[in-house]
């Protein structure tokens, strides 16, 4: 056994995942922590003969840094809240009823550490009839206020903050307001802003000093606008191709299915564009491109993704991720690629067993999750497996090996569900799916962000480019702690390319070399450099939905106030 855990990943397991007493005293070792998951996790094997194999098994993949689950199932497995998946959609139906249950549902969600997305797109838009009152509707924006404040009102089970995705498919009306949502004013912070704005000039400061005051309050309000919230827009290949040209295209009231309106294509793609060069939002999904490759259309049509934008979910489905940590899969220069198979595998049985351990906070939830039995296996340390062979990210050999290493895995994932499907039974709905052969489950591959679990690995975040070999991390919480990559010693230094040494086209081809292997999606950032354009950020979208991705968030360096990862300064 070879925990071989550095300062940092103590100090975030410490603070984050291991047990505490009602003292909030530390009750257990990083040792006992995996044991625990492990136990737990072996629990669904059917005799007691499986279920110590497979916990030794378990336990060796996570301890010998193969593998590690999302953070859920390594802060609750094997304890009384036993929520183990990271990711979920609700619906959000056009009635007080349903949105407030909704609300609630998140809520509930939150406190169990698993992030919830919601398509908003079923709302009536603004100032829209209410039949029952004989009123005007207040539109998608402002209930998605009540999902923010409800959001900040319960942290996740103390140990994670409440993250979020709101959509909104591109012709719904209120489309406009919601490019707006993060990068203008809301009517109460523009009387707030205004109200100081007048106060500042009742002062004998200097104009400059007003305007510096001015723009820096700005920000701020801006920052407390939807901050639980990711923004992405839905956006139609109808819309694209309008986009393209230069065409209007029908807007449409959910109420009743009926076209309200026109909107040029063109000014709203370069809205969209301008705030996300702006400050990174909204994202956008292709939400047509999802369900294309939806392997279950008879259960129904995807509207939604969960907060990072991974893994696309029906309404009331969740998913658990695991990502295999591929910088140990490197010997002498070469992918060990028969130690991979072993690990795939195992991690796809370990992914599938957490289906069934896991204690779903909504019986809808239960009922939806056991029809399709989906997974999300993925990877983390992908750039640090292209340093140790040598290969620069930025290049024609990281994209094949991109290719390569996500197909192996893809198709071994494949493979083995099959084999379980023998074992244990196919998915309930494998009928009505696209697979001609039974298998356990409807969706196996996903690349996650592995932020906090890439973290406890001391490798690269999911196919992400390092930052930096050197950097300063700060968490939700405000925890700082440093990291050294000294590996880079042996490196051949031409190919240490970080971030932003990388063209945006490389990072979109690296992430639809891995889409073209992966069921469901691919959580990337596409940084560009401060001085990038807008028309840069257009042709990302462009190309990423000519290269067949299911969505981009782009980020320019330096446009937000803060930033998670800031490169330390002797850099
Ligand atoms: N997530 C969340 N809150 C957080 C971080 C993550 O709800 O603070 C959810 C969200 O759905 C995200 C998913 O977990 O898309 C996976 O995130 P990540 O891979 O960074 O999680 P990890 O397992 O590394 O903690």
């Amino acid at each position: 056994m070879s925990l071989d855990l550095s300062k940092n990943a103590k100090n975030l397991l410490e603070n984050r995942y291991l047990r505490r007493n009602e003292k909030r005293e530390i009750i257990e070792t990083p040792k006992e922590l995996f044991q625990r998951v492990a136990k737990n996790i072996a629990e669904a094997e059917e005799d007691q003969e499986k279920q110590n194999y497979y916990e030794e098994e378990f336990y060796k993949l996570m301890t010998e840094s193969k593998f590690l689950p999302n953070s859920p199932t390594l802060m609750n497995a094997g304890t009384e809240l036993q929520q183990l998946a990271a990711c979920f959609v609700l619906p959000v139906p056009d009635s007080m009823e349903g949105i407030f249950n909704a609300v609630k549902n998140a809520a509930l969600i939150h406190k169990s550490g698993g992030g919830t997305g919601f398509a908003f797109s079923r709302l009536r838009p603004q100032n829209d009839v209410v039949k029952s009152t004989g009123g005007i509707s207040s539109g998608p924006l402002s209930f998605m206020k009540v999902f923010n404040s409800a959001t900040n009102t319960v942290k996740q089970g103390g140990k994670r903050r409440g993250a979020n995705m709101g959509m909104l498919r591109v012709d719904h009306p209120d489309i406009l307001n919601f490019i707006n949502a993060k990068g203008e004013l809301n009517e109460e912070n523009q009387e707030l802003y205004d109200q100081f704005e007048t106060s500042l000039e009742e002062t004998y400061l200097k104009p400059e000093i007003i305007d510096e005051e001015l723009s820096n309050y700005k920000e701020k309000l801006l920052d407390k606008q939807f901050s639980n919230f990711n923004l992405s827009v839905a956006v139609t290949d109808e819309f694209m191709e309008a986009v393209q040209e230069g065409c209007n295209y029908k807007v449409v009231n959910p109420r009743n299915g009926q076209v309200v309106g026109e909107l040029d294509a063109k000014k709203i793609f370069k809205l969209i564009v301008n705030y996300a060069w702006k400050n990174g939002e909204p994202g956008i999904i292709f939400i047509d491109e999802i369900n294309r490759k939806n392997p279950v259309p008879n259960l129904g049509e995807i509207e939604a993704t969960n907060p990072c934008g991974e893994q696309p979910l029906l309404p009331n489905e969740a998913c658990n991720l695991g990502s295999i940590n591929l910088s140990q899969f490197v010997k002498n220069q070469k992918v060990d690629w028969n130690a991979l198979k072993d690990t795939v595998r195992l991690a796809v049985r370990f992914l599938d067993n957490v289906i069934d351990m896991n204690k779903y906070p909504l019986s809808e939830i239960e009922e939806q999750v056991m029809k399709a039995r989906k997974i999300g296996l993925g990877v983390m340390g992908f750039h640090e497996m292209l340093i140790r062979l040598g290969i620069s990210y930025n290049s024609e050999d990281a994209v094949e090996m991109a290719k390569k290493v996500m197909e192996f895995i893809k198709e071994n994932a494949h493979q083995y569900s099959q084999e379980l499907a023998e074992e244990k039974g196919a998915f309930p709905a494998w009928e009505e799916s696209v697979y001609e052969k039974p298998q356990r489950n409807a969706t196996l591959t996903t690349i996650a962000p592995t932020g906090s679990i890439s973290f406890l690995a001391g490798t690269s975040g999911g196919i992400e480019p390092f930052f930096s070999f050197s950097y300063t991390h700060t968490d939700g919480e405000g925890n700082v702690s440093t990291f050294e990559y000294d590996f880079t010693e042996e490196a051949d230094t031409d190919i240490l390319v970080t971030t932003m040494d990388i063209e945006p086209e490389w990072h979109i081809r690296i992430q639809a070399a891995f889409q073209k292997y992966v069921d469901n999606a691919v959580s990337k950032t596409i940084n560009l450099p401060y001085v990038a354009s807008k028309e840069d950020v257009g042709e990302a979208y462009v190309l990423a939905h000519e290269l067949g991705c299911k969505g981009l968030t782009v980020y320019r360096d330096g446009s937000r106030g803060s930033q998670v990862l800031e490169t330390n300064k002797e850099d």
